[in-house]
């Protein structure tokens, strides 16, 4: 008997199912703004030129093979990780109050974080999110059983930060909860706080007892500097007295998305001494869940972060696809202002990292999908590196059309 046949069906993700529509549009001239994955100028996958040479290093090195990794991860990936999140001067390595761990990229940081406060965090099982966020933030921590609630942070009238509501629900929001906040690029707005707001924004978080937790999925995308889209995390290492808790992906800086390549760390406070325990009990997690991490993303990455020739080209790789996003948005606000579209666009320039959060309203975002082909989240989210030279005109003359 199929002792599974009460299993409901439920509705795919909206995501992936946007690009299954994508994919079967025989439209010539589509233009895909769904996934937040870098697109060429061409709309095409971009394999690094940094990560390609750390491929060619790893086929050409005899001692390469397939082995289990440790549970903890790949060493020389793991330190450099920490590296290039925390900063190369960095006071909590030095003391060595940082305990790390490599995950199944940012989504796995995020599961192991969850499983993290579950299981050792008594303060409060609620974690505070921003609204909106990255939807997927919503079910990796009530699997865990842990509540989920939202802080204010898009002014949809002004499409800026809503800063004095988002500080006062730092101040309601019951001390030592959970706060997520997206160190850079944040996703789906493209709208970070400026440093000063940085600032107040940590300085309620240490006032209210609240546990932060980093969420680092664009280090690098955003400006197109590791170290300014670092900042606000450091500041909150080097201000907050609370532990800080930081899930880094390299899906998007280094390209390597489906290689599922990521580190969690709990950041501890000064003399704090028990580091070691805590890298036991994340080992202890992993060897549960999926044993021990997969390798060749970690391989790929630790060569970029450490050869220094790689990590000069990295950088520049950085700055490629930042510029050309960037380019886009100007591209795009620009051919709007000229087709007198109604409405402002600047918001499309001020906005950085993958995404822009555009405004559209979701019956003119159905419009464009199925008037003109052009395929982007229903809550108004482009992708804007899907835009190049060929499409952009295309994009804009179809928003002109659709909010007409
Ligand atoms: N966090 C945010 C805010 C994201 O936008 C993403 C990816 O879109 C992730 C985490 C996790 O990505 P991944 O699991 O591919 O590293």
């Amino acid at each position: 008997a199929n002792v599974f046949s009460e299993v409901p069906l439920i509705p795919g993700d909206a995501l992936f199912a946007l690009k299954s529509r994508y994919l079967k549009d025989t439209r010539a001239h589509k233009v895909d703004l769904g996934i937040g994955a870098y697109r060429d100028e061409n709309g095409k996958p971009w394999i690094l030129p940094s990560v390609k040479e750390a491929e060619k290093l790893l086929q050409q090195d005899p001692e390469f093979n397939h082995e289990y990794l440790p549970l903890n991860g790949f060493a020389p990936f793991v330190e450099a990780a920490a590296k290039v999140i925390l900063g190369e001067d960095s006071s909590a390595l030095k003391e060595e109050r940082v305990a790390s761990i490599q995950t199944l990229s940012g989504t796995g940081s995020l599961h192991l974080a969850a499983r993290f406060i579950k299981t050792f965090y008594k303060q409060s099982e609620t974690v505070y999110l921003s609204a909106p966020t990255w939807a997927n933030h919503f079910p990796v921590f009530e699997v865990l059983g842990l509540k989920t609630a939202t802080y204010s942070y898009w002014d949809d009238v002004n499409k800026s930060l809503d800063i004095e509501n988002y500080l006062k629900d730092i101040e309601n929001a019951p001390k030592g909860s959970i706060f997520v906040l997206h160190a850079c690029a944040h996703n789906p707005t493209g709208l970070d706080p400026t440093r000063d707001q940085w600032i107040q924004i940590l300085e309620a978080i240490k006032k209210n007892n609240h546990l932060p937790l980093f969420d680092s999925a664009y280090q690098g995308f955003a400006s197109g500097n590791l170290q300014n889209d670092a900042w606000a995390l450091q500041k909150g290492v080097e201000i907050l007295e609370s532990p800080i808790l930081i899930c880094q992906s390299f899906a998007k800086n280094a390209g390597v998305y489906g290689e599922r390549t990521g580190a969690f760390h709990v950041v501890l406070p000064k003399n704090s001494n028990n580091t070691k325990a805590i890298s036991s009990q994340l080992a202890a997690f992993t060897r549960s869940e999926f044993s021990n991490p997969p390798a060749y993303g970690a391989k790929v990455v630790a060569k970029i972060l450490t050869v220094p020739e790689l990590r000069i080209q990295w950088e520049k790789d950085l700055i490629t696809m930042s510029q050309r996003i960037y380019k886009q948005r100007v591209a795009l606000r620009d051919l709007l202002v000229q087709l007198d579209t109604p409405g402002n666009w600047d918001h499309i320039v001020n906005q950085q990292g993958m995404f822009s959060f555009t405004g559209l309203t979701k019956s003119q975002v159905a419009r464009l999908e199925t008037e003109h082909a052009i395929y982007l989240a229903s809550n108004g989210r482009a992708s804007v590196a899907g835009l190049n030279e060929h499409n952009v005109e295309h994009v804009a003359k179809s928003i002109d059309e659709a909010v007409r």
